[in-house]
């Protein structure tokens, strides 16, 4: 698919000011709330009536409301505000080659409603349209009008453009090489847009309502149909030149191992996915069609499970060496299409190595720990954008 990968010249643009400072202070409501127009100055560096004057937009558009007054020195009380929560609402809609999803979240991100379909035609043509009725089936549902959406946040499996590992295996979408997904989605929807891959949207959805709530830097090795990595540094999602930063999947952890189909040999994805369970249980004859498939042959500790474990669980502890040498992330978050239980053993079986840049005195926070699990991960990370992009200047990706 082609990326819209112009950047804007950042400059003193009046608007991009003016959007920049509303954002700056509705995160700070979010972040002290309930909170005054002199606190907001002071926490902001803005002028108390440049405050006054986003505050009245904010309340206006019904991203605020007054939350009583309270007395501070000896001056008049003061009013305080707080985020309205059903102030607006994002949209996440993730697209997978055989399934489509869709979510709503809250301006406080709190779930408000999700839906999966199966789909046979993953083509631009088929998930726009089914994009738009699941859209309408959510709106009808909650009771939520469009112009309360913010946007949509469009989740789809990466590698981005025309790239080595483009169209390659089971887990990218076809078909979409001449497709700028941001404009058809924008057309479908009447909505903003913001398009980003599966692994990336699961680790900001941890930054809006999940365990990365307060971390800064952290990745999410995220359980798709491969395997994905969501990288946050600095509390901004690092997204590379194309949009494809993270592959993890493709890293080589056995020379000379199992053949993935991206041509290589030794993949992690082909010792650690979902695709890797299911080839290895088909040898058996056991069809893994979901997550609740897997749930069942775990908790009856099938042989054939227990043995892709077992020979899954090096290949992730390697893997996950890399990523703490490569990024130094305050801790590293496991989640995504897999069922709590699969994860939980995972982790608990990983040797980390000892020889590690995560492996520090004094850890407050595990270097491994289990994130959001389930095949709405991602899709609830889509809407998580859009919220997040309401609070946060400068977040969305230029594309
Ligand atoms: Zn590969």
């Amino acid at each position: 698919m082609k990326l819209d990968n112009s950047r804007p010249i950042i400059g003193s643009n009046a608007e991009r000011t003016k959007d920049h400072n509303r954002k700056a202070v509705l995160g700070l409501v979010k972040h002290h709330q309930p909170v005054g127009r002199a606190e907001l100055a002071r926490l902001s560096g803005l002028s108390t009536q440049a405050v006054s004057n986003i505050i009245s937009e904010l309340e206006s558009t019904g991203y605020l409301v007054e939350a009583g007054r309270k007395i501070v020195g000896r001056g008049l009380p003061s009013i305080q505000y707080t985020l309205k929560r059903d102030g607006g609402y994002g949209l996440g809609i993730e697209i997978r080659p055989n399934a489509m999803f869709a979510a709503l979240t809250n301006l406080a991100g709190e779930p408000c409603y999700s839906k999966r379909v199966s789909i046979s035609d993953c083509s631009p043509k088929n998930a726009s349209k089914i994009a738009a009725q699941l859209m309408d089936d959510a709106l009808a549902h909650t009771g939520i009008k469009h112009d309360q959406l913010l946007g949509a946040g469009v989740v789809l499996p990466g590698p981005f453009g025309d790239v080595g590992l483009s169209g390659v295996g089971d887990t990218t979408l076809t078909g979409w090489d001449d497709t700028n997904p941001k404009k058809l989605f924008a057309e479908a929807l009447n909505l903003p847009i913001i398009v980003e891959n599966d692994a990336t949207a699961a680790a900001l959805a941890e930054n809006v309502g999940g365990e990365a709530k307060f971390l800064h830097s952290y990745c999410f090795v995220y359980f798709g149909t491969g395997l994905g990595l969501g990288i946050v540094v600095d509390g901004k999602a690092v997204r590379g030149a194309n949009g494809n930063a993270g592959e993890l999947g493709h890293i080589v952890v056995q020379p000379g191992g199992k053949p993935c189909a991206c041509g290589n040999l030794g993949c992690l994805e082909t010792y650690v996915s979902r695709l890797s369970v299911k080839a290895h249980m088909a040898l058996f004859g056991i069809t893994v069609g979901n997550v609740d498939d897997l749930e069942k042959l775990f908790n009856d500790k099938h042989p054939a499970l227990m043995d892709w474990l077992s020979a899954a669980v090096n290949p992730l502890a390697q893997g996950i060496s890399m990523i703490e040498n490569l990024f130094d992330p305050q801790t590293i978050i496991i989640g995504g299409a897999m069922p709590d239980s699969i994860l939980e053993y995972l982790i608990s079986s990983l040797s980390l190595t000892q020889a590690s840049i995560a492996n520090i005195k004094h850890r407050d926070i595990p270097r491994v720990q289990k994130g959001t699990s389930g095949r709405m991960t991602a899709a609830f990370g889509g809407a998580a954008l859009i919220v997040h992009n309401a609070f946060t200047p400068g977040f969305a990706p230029n594309r």
